[in-house]
């Protein structure tokens, strides 16, 4: 069903005719009239989807796109020189596009794509991650994505399985012929990672396999691939670990290449190094505040001891107080569950924004695949799935140890799980959905922003707060300035290790003395760190953007600045980088 609505909406034109330009380009220097370029635009963009799926086979399965779920890239110069003539050949396609005649919308489309193509041939040429990162390598995620997701019957998915499964030694034989010189965290990390995901090839397909009727011979065909792939990933990560004597490439990215990867991916009006800046300054405003809150708060929580006089740790006790107010584990999910219609009371009688009624969020106890990964999460349909459900994941501490729960709960506290809340759903990730789907653009679904998205929903934080939600108590300010910090610190943590040379000691001082954080959270940190780059930047980098759009418009605005207008035009251009949309939303009057 969804398959042949998809052929319905986007017909599938073969690469050449895609490629060699006909049929959608008109010559881009004569006056076309707007709507018809317009038209002409929005052909281009799907002929231009229909062949980065192509080229992308394993992210269109991903991505809910299904007719290629058969092939398997396999890594190496030949398909890399074949993705350098596609990215040259679409943006010789998109030149034809005058930007000034496009909608809005079509114009953060037109540059979402250049910028996409732009870093597609920067990664290949430049930062040759596929030399370098093992970790890059691994086809166990795919094929479990495609045996627990339900998108055709079990059947016709083993059959795409079983034609990816038979390509997977080759693609784990050509993996090892491109590593250079891998990382040495990057190469434990594609050793835990392979090994972690055998168990898809040597148990969850025959699981599967004996669901479905087959006949023995097919059957047997398909276990044998199976067996053999996983012997592949075995020898994958047999030959990762003969890597021993050998100088590894540095973990860090260096600033070159720190600052060419935060152009593509954050696609900020800022540098990376300004939006390091940005964040110190941010951190010290946090600390004035929070000394502030916690001085007064003190009384209230210690009557007459006297106050810490090292405001750093005034603040650490201020919060390790707080942090005990907190639920049971058993009343976790419905503590969610009767917040989120309060959001929604609240949002409306301060008219923050439009809240969509006829799209309820579906709050759900965590399926048991994603146990124990998150909290709260949001399952979102994909671009091409528009009708599916959204859902709201609640993980359950049932049956954790008393300890562990006792943690996890001050974690995530009588405030701090307002704050999440607020972000994962209402007014944030969730809201920020539904707004994008109402102005589809299978480009923004597609190559969303992820600062924009994660920005938005840290923005919504303050946002509330700033409004009066939690009553304008100092205990809730506090623990959000506490939640906040961890974003801001992400980014100066970033960028200090890729960019510049922290130490591992110097960044735990960082998280648990600036932060606030446990030293558990603090390792994780630095293990994410040590195998991530640039990604972490992201929360603050789109929240600052955002706040300084919003404070921008107030100033020009004056008087006549009403926040839920902001809100909803802000929301209204979907997923798209904030200094396209501040562009757009400065240039009107
Ligand atoms: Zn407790
Ligand atoms: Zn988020």
């Amino acid at each position: 069903m969804k398959k042949t609505l998809l052929y319905l909406s986007f017909p599938l034109l073969t690469l050449t005719a895609c490629n060699n330009g006909t049929g959608h380009q008109k010559g881009s220097t004569q006056a076309v009239a707007g709507d018809a370029v317009n038209t002409g635009f929005k052909t281009y963009c799907d002929h231009f989807m229909d062949s980065l799926w192509a080229h992308e086979p394993e992210w269109a399965t991903q991505m809910g796109f299904h007719k290629f779920d058969a092939r398997l890239n396999i890594p190496g110069a030949a398909g890399n020189q074949a993705t350098l003539v596609f990215v040259q050949q679409q943006l010789n396609n998109l030149k034809a596009f005058e930007l000034s005649a496009l909608t809005p919308s079509h114009q953060t489309d037109y540059r979402m794509i250049e910028n996409y193509l732009q870093s597609k041939a920067w990664n290949i040429n430049t930062l040759k991650e596929g030399e370098w990162n093992p970790a890059a390598y691994n086809v166990t995620g795919l094929i479990a994505f495609m045996l627990s997701e339900n998108y055709a019957p079990l059947k016709d998915r083993l059959a795409d399985c079983y034609k990816r499964i038979q390509q997977i030694p080759a693609y784990y034989e050509a993996a090892r012929q491109q590593l250079k010189n891998p990382v040495a965290e990057l190469k434990q990390l594609g050793i835990d990672q392979n090994e972690g995901g055998l168990y898809v090839l040597e148990k969850d397909f025959a699981d599967s396999l004996a669901k479905v009727t087959l006949s023995p011979a097919e059957k047997d065909s398909m276990l044998t691939a199976a067996k053999n792939a996983a012997a592949a990933v075995k020898a994958y990560v047999a030959y990762l670990k003969t890597w021993k004597d050998y100088t590894p490439r540095d973990f860090r990215l260096g600033k070159a290449l720190y600052e060419d990867k935060f152009r593509y991916e954050i696609q900020s009006s800022l540098t990376a190094e300004q939006t390091y800046q940005a964040a110190l300054a941010r951190k010290r405003y946090l600390h004035i505040e929070m000394a502030r809150i916690s001085r007064t708060l003190w009384p209230k929580y210690f009557g007459t001891q006297s106050i810490p006089a090292d405001t750093l740790e005034l603040i650490g006790k201020m919060i390790d107080t707080l942090s005990a107010n907190h639920v049971k584990p058993e009343g976790f999910q419905a503590a969610i569950e009767k917040q989120i219609p309060e959001l929604i009371r609240f949002i409306r009688q301060k008219n923050l924004l439009d809240i969509d009624s006829t799209k309820p969020l579906v709050i759900r106890k965590e399926p048991a695949y994603m146990a124990g990964v998150a909290g709260a999460s949001i399952s979102a349909p994909g671009p091409y799935d528009k009708g599916g459900n959204t859902y709201y994941n609640v993980g359950s501490l049932a049956g954790w140890p008393p300890a562990k729960a006792e943690s996890y709960l001050r974690e995530y506290n009588h405030y701090i799980l307002q704050i999440l809340n607020i972000h994962e759903a209402i007014p944030g990730h969730y809201t920020q959905l539904v707004y994008a789907n109402r102005s589809p653009s299978i480009i923004k679904s597609v190559l969303g922003n992820g600062a924009m998205i994660e920005g938005w929903a840290v923005y919504t934080e303050q946002m509330m707060l700033e409004n009066g939600y939690g009553n304008n108590e100092p205990e809730m300010w506090l623990m959000w300035y506490k939640w906040h910090l961890r974003t801001v610190c992400n980014t100066i943590l970033d960028y200090s290790v890729h960019a510049s040379s922290m130490s591992r000691d110097e960044a735990l001082h960082l998280l648990t003395k600036e932060a606030f954080q446990q030293q558990a959270e603090a390792e994780g940190k630095w293990k994410r760190v040590s195998v991530t780059n640039v990604q972490l930047t992201s929360y603050y980098s789109g929240y600052q953007a955002i706040y300084n759009l919003r404070e921008e418009l107030k100033k020009r605005q004056g008087s006549k600045f009403d926040l839920r207008a902001f809100h909803e035009q802000f929301l209204s251009y979907g997923s798209a980088p904030v200094k396209y949309i501040s562009e757009l939303m400065l240039q009107q009057k």
